[in-house]
């Protein structure tokens, strides 16, 4: 099913660079999942990762709907859901306690807590099972661009050479700042404490003191995360050391401060401090060098989106920059990626700023929290935020047409099986439900579907590898036009 593995080291002599296609620093969640997305095309692939071992804070994060599609549609979930906990699609928005909303269309309607590390070893061991090569200990420390490619350096002064360099090398991205670009926005304001730990006093007792406290406290919880497991969220303020990391103590201090009791904290799982920066990088691609993820754009942990952000910046990317490295991208389509992604990030900068707001004491804010409670009783309220931390309701902007041009199509039944199981290999799809139409030149990269029974009440659908829908019609010529805008010119 997948191409053939890529082993084979490019040619070096001591006095030229090896050579790559594609030069990724930073082997986090988005790098390696952009690896992944690039050996599905046969590009050859070096993950440069700075640290020696692999993340060891064992923070959980959760995977929204659109990131589980994604897996979904690469045939990663199976292999992804054992190592997580399921959680209701709910509560996401400022944590606001509202069930989930009716008329939430995903195969996949759920939160998926999982292990930070644990996420980034699949990632990676995915990307490695495909052919990307990864070397850990190697920090990139310069770069330098001409026509051809671009030139890096690495911190123990080899040189290395490809056509292109991503920077997924996180929110002090080293790339971004020899780039020169901008990365403006707001600092950290408030800082605060987040962890997974054991307590020492009964559930009941637990739930009444937090919910008095959360009365007037909105940046802390105290809530179950798994058998005799509590998730915990308090200011950092009074916290010394902003250099090392937070102990227990830490923690202990301040539900004590906060609470009058530290309700027995022990036993911690994993323990972290993050502040609310906010910041959005001016550019994603200068000339061969592009950024994604936390390179590209850092926001306060609420909702849980950040993660979920990089890894859809990278099933945006990837195919893209494959297609460049083909040889078949149209003209401009590496510039859709920014036109793409640069405006989802803001949006998601955006609600954060609005949830740290609603999580603040000031009675201003408390009233719009109240009010904001009241809307979401309407269902349609409740579903537009779960859409928007979820990612289900991105909509890129492929001009004029119908609604669902641009947004994902949900997975669904079909006779071969489900939707998301025909897009394993990454390419194009064309669901044809007219039985006239062809893909032609371009069957090498985009395939059809003619034969099938599906829930879909449109007469032929193109997906893109990343699963947007391209276009929506019956006629060949108006096809043709849209496979050459996506795919480029035909084979033949
Ligand atoms: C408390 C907390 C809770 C969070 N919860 C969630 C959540 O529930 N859901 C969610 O989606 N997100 C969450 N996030 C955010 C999430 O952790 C980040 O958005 C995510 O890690 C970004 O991934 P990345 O691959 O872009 O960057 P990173 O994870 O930062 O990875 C960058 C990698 O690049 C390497 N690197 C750095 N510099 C160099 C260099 N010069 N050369 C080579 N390698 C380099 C680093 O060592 C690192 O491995 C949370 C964050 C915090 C702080």
């Amino acid at each position: 099913m997948y191409p053939p593995r890529f082993t084979a080291e490019p040619p070096s002599t001591d006095r030229t660079p090896r050579t790559y296609d594609v030069i990724i620093a930073g082997c986090g969640p988005t790098g390696a999942m952009l690896a992944a997305e690039l050996r599905l095309h046969d590009v050859r692939v070096l993950v440069l990762e700075k640290e020696t071992e692999p993340a060891s804070a064992v923070r959980i994060v959760g995977l929204h709907i659109r990131s589980l599609e994604l897996m979904a549609m690469r045939g990663l979930l199976d292999r992804i859901l054992p190592h997580g906990r399921q959680r209701p699609a709910s509560a996401f928005f400022a944590a606001i306690p509202k069930s989930a909303p009716k008329g939430l269309d995903s195969r996949y309607a759920y939160l998926l807590g999982i292990p930070q590390p644990v996420i980034e070893r699949l990632l990676e061991e995915h990307a490695i099972e495909l052919g990307a090569q990864v070397r850990r200990g190697y920090a990139v420390v310069g770069l330098e661009q001409d026509d051809e490619g671009v030139t890096v350096e690495l911190a123990n002064g080899e040189q290395l050479r490809s056509h292109y360099l991503v920077g997924c090398d996180g929110g002090r991205s080293t790339v971004r700042k020899l780039l020169g670009v901008g990365f403006p926005g707001e600092p950290a304001r408030t800082e605060s404490l987040m962890g997974e730990m054991e307590v020492g006093v009964p559930q009941e007792e637990i739930a009444a003191r937090v919910a008095e406290i959360r009365e007037t406290h909105q940046r802390f919880w105290l809530r179950p995360a798994g058998v005799g497991v509590y998730s915990v969220l308090v200011p950092a303020a009074g916290v010394s050391d902003r250099a090392e990391p937070p102990t227990l103590d830490d923690f202990a201090r301040q539900l004590r401060a906060i609470a009058g009791t530290d309700f027995g904290v022990h036993s911690p799982r994993w323990l972290s401090r993050f502040g609310d920066a906010t910041r959005l990088a001016d550019s994603y691609r200068v000339g061969r060098v592009l950024l994604a993820g936390d390179a590209a754009h850092i926001h306060p942990p609420i909702g849980g989106q950040g993660l979920n952000l990089g890894v859809q910046d990278a099933f945006n990317l990837g195919w893209k920059l494959a297609a460049q490295i083909r040889g078949w991208a149209p003209e401009a389509l590496l510039d859709t990626y920014q036109a793409e992604r640069r405006p989802v990030a803001e949006a998601v900068l955006d609600n954060t700023r609005a949830q740290t707001e609603l999580l603040s004491t000031e009675p201003g804010a408390q009233a719009v929290r109240r009010l904001l409670i009241e809307l979401m009783e309407f269902d349609e309220v409740n579903l537009h935020l779960l859409e928007k931390i979820t990612a289900v309701g991105v909509r890129y902007d492929f001009g004029a047409g119908p609604d669902l041009l641009g947004r994902r199509l949900p997975d669904m039944d079909i006779t071969q099986g489900h939707l998301y199981g025909l897009l394993h290999r990454g390419r194009g799809l064309l669901l044809d439900r007219t039985e006239r139409l062809t893909v032609g030149g371009w069957s090498d990269r985009v395939d059809h579907l003619a034969d099938f029974t599906a829930a879909l009440d449109v007469p032929a659908v193109l997906l893109r590898p990343d699963g947007h829908v391209a276009w929506i019609g019956d006629d060949q010529q108006d096809l043709d036009e849209r496979l050459s805008r996506w795919f480029g010119k035909p084979a033949h």
